[in-house]
């Protein structure tokens, strides 16, 4: 009963996530038509929040960018754990999808999502659907280049099942996507799903948004960051550092990484684009923006040679 509790709290944080990206989009940090289909009008944020949602989507879209280039547009995107993110329309939108794109989420969220796309001809009509099908269940959908699928990504093998419903190719270039998720999962789950994948996806790259410094100066791993949400941050071992976010990997058989915190990628984004966001809303206390960047990074792994050593550098 413990782990329905947790995992059910878990589930919520999508809701935070999600709100959190309305709000600032809302507010014109990014642009992204899409959201508001999936998530309702919030309550307001704090402008370091929204300038840190920033960072990881822009963050998040450098790498995605760089993959469809290294790709050719002949490669496939996994979101694990990809709540209720917008990236495969946006994509679509800007004429620059995958061959193929599969987001994985517990079947409670992936439920959610599709009942809110079945709702939105918006969202529907962008499927690519070479014969105009698309077939969907309770928590499933699949299109021509488009996956939903419902999975705990604590299991293997059924994994691996779902995967194969949405047409994986494991020879394919492959990019995986992991935005806030693994600090969810225990370190032993982990540890099989990275080895897992590194043994199945030769020629791959691996994106991470999340946690990172969760030590206070004694060496502790500061309390108050153990739960968020009430749930427990099963994954927190692993976000001591940015070492530990790059061994992570490494241990599981990754050939490569790197890893920055988002003080780094905040820094590392095009002056144009950060100085007209510092101007949507006053921010007293620029420190406050530092210390919370401070505690999330960016890791990235890879397999074979087309994604090695890629980098926060802009183009
Ligand atoms: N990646 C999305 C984003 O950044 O907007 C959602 C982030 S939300 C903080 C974490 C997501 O990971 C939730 O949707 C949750 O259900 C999912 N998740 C956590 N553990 C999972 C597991 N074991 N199997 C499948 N999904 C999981």
């Amino acid at each position: 009963i413990k782990d329905m509790a947790d995992d059910e709290a878990i589930q919520a944080t999508n809701d935070d996530a999600s709100e959190c990206k309305r709000y600032a989009v809302q507010l014109g940090y990014w642009c992204d038509p899409f959201i508001s289909l999936l998530v309702k009008q919030t309550a307001r944020k704090q402008p370091e929040i929204n300038r840190g949602y920033y960072a990881r989507v822009k963050g998040i879209e450098l790498f995605v960018d760089k993959f469809l280039k290294l790709s050719g547009g002949k490669g496939q995107i996994i979101n694990l754990g990809a709540g209720f993110d917008t990236l495969y329309w946006r994509l679509r939108e800007a004429g620059n999808s995958p061959a193929n794109f599969m987001e994985l989420d517990f079947p409670s969220i992936t439920a959610k999502k599709c009942y809110h796309i079945k709702k939105h001809k918006q969202l529907i009509d962008m499927l690519n659907t070479e014969d105009g099908e698309i077939r969907f269940s309770t928590t499933d959908l699949h299109a021509a280049n488009y996956h939903l699928v419902g999975t705990d990504l604590r299991h293997i093998a059924e994994l691996n099942s779902k995967l194969a419903q949405a047409e994986v190719n494991f020879n394919l270039p492959t990019m995986f996507l992991a935005e806030c998720v693994l600090v969810y999962v225990d370190a032993s789950a982990t540890s099989s799903l990275l080895k897992w994948l590194a043994g199945k996806f030769p020629n791959s790259l691996f994106v991470s948004y999340e946690q990172v410094n969760m030590k206070d100066k004694f060496g502790q791993v500061m309390l108050s960051n153990l739960r968020s949400r009430g749930c427990l941050l099963a994954g927190v071992e692993d976000c001591e550092s940015l070492e530990t976010q790059q061994r992570r990997f490494t241990i599981n058989n990754w050939e490569g990484t790197s890893a920055w915190t988002m003080v780094d990628v905040y820094d590392s984004l095009p002056v144009m684009d950060r100085s007209r966001i510092e101007h949507i809303e006053m921010l007293d206390e620029r420190e406050l923006l530092t210390q919370l960047l401070q505690h999330y990074c960016i890791a990235v792994a890879w397999n074979g040679q087309t994604f090695k050593n890629l980098s926060i550098a802009q183009g």
